[in-house]
């Protein structure tokens, strides 16, 4: 991604694509201070942008980064990336990270808090699976407890997990991971919130030690404005076997209908098919 033409929003200022670099000594490189938003922007206008840029600043509150931004800055350092891209329908990648400075060692308060936004096209998250249904392995990895990381920030080092878990799952020949959090609850997968019907009601898990997606409350919103019943609850993954639909949620994935998990299947059917087509309305209205 780093030889390509295009430019970079990079702490204040528009840099070439190529150019937009870091020092290796980044407090973030090897610390992990580093948050992140991943956003979308449809016919040119970015979907609960401001949502996105109140989140950057929560998780980096939460990283102890104090933000030399405001919400009111990153929306117009959006605004002018994606303008700058050309692009109507893009991804949007915002971060935010400890700079190199005074500081080498874990404590890093002298060290500058920097932000850079690229946009890119990016297409269906899970490719071919979109439609069809994915399949997801589970993780022997578990989300954390709420103790022991900030589990509600878009952080870094909340990722690592879901490269190795990622990893795994694709060598198996599935599009994704789901990870069972530190209790056994289902939690999420590596990107994206988990959705769950059976008998014209919804199921959701409990966001209580990971992140409530943008998409996951765009979506509860739109299942409540239908009459549809949902409970938000912990789930055991036994419980997998009842269910019969299953969907992911996420500002990439968008609402991606899930075939299989392990060894449970789920069909693609007529509420599945409803919610990503209405999602899909919605970003584009
Ligand atoms: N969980 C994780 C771990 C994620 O990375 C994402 C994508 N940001 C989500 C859930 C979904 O969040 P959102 O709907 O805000 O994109």
């Amino acid at each position: 991604y780093d030889d390509r033409d295009g430019v970079i929003w990079m702490d204040g200022e528009m840099v070439d694509w190529r150019e937009a670099k870091v020092h290796v000594l980044s407090h973030a490189m090897h610390y992990a201070s580093s948050v992140f938003e991943g956003e979308r922007a449809y016919n040119g206008k970015i979907f609960k942008s401001r949502a996105h840029s109140e989140r950057l600043i929560a998780s980096a509150e939460a990283l102890d980064m104090p933000m030399p931004w405001s919400v009111d800055q990153i929306e117009a350092a959006k605004a002018e990336a994606l303008e700058a891209s050309g692009l109507r329908d893009a991804y949007v990648r915002a971060v935010v990270w400890r700079g190199s400075g005074e500081d080498m060692g874990v404590a890093s308060a002298r060290n500058p808090v920097r932000m850079a936004v690229a946009v890119w096209p990016w297409g269906a998250y899970y490719g071919d699976a979109k439609m069809q249904g994915a399949r997801l392995d589970i993780s022997e990895w578990k989300r954390p407890s709420p103790e022991t990381i900030p589990v509600h920030a878009k952080a870094a080092g909340l990722y690592m997990i879901c490269t190795i878990s990622k990893h795994k799952a694709e060598a198996k020949g599935c599009s994704d991971a789901l990870f069972m959090d530190y209790r056994g609850y289902v939690a999420e997968a590596t990107g994206a919130n988990i959705f769950f019907v059976k008998d014209g009601e919804v199921h959701t898990p409990l966001p209580d030690c990971f992140l409530n997606g943008i998409t996951r409350q765009t979506v509860l919103q739109m299942l409540r404005d239908r009459g549809i019943k949902v409970h938000e609850r912990h789930i055991l993954p036994e419980e997998m076997s009842g269910f019969e639909q299953c969907w992911l949620t996420g500002t990439a994935a968008e609402v991606t209908p899930v075939g299989q998990i392990g060894d449970y299947r789920f069909e693609v059917g007529d509420l599945t098919r409803q919610i990503a087509g209405a999602y899909e309305d919605l970003v584009r209205a």
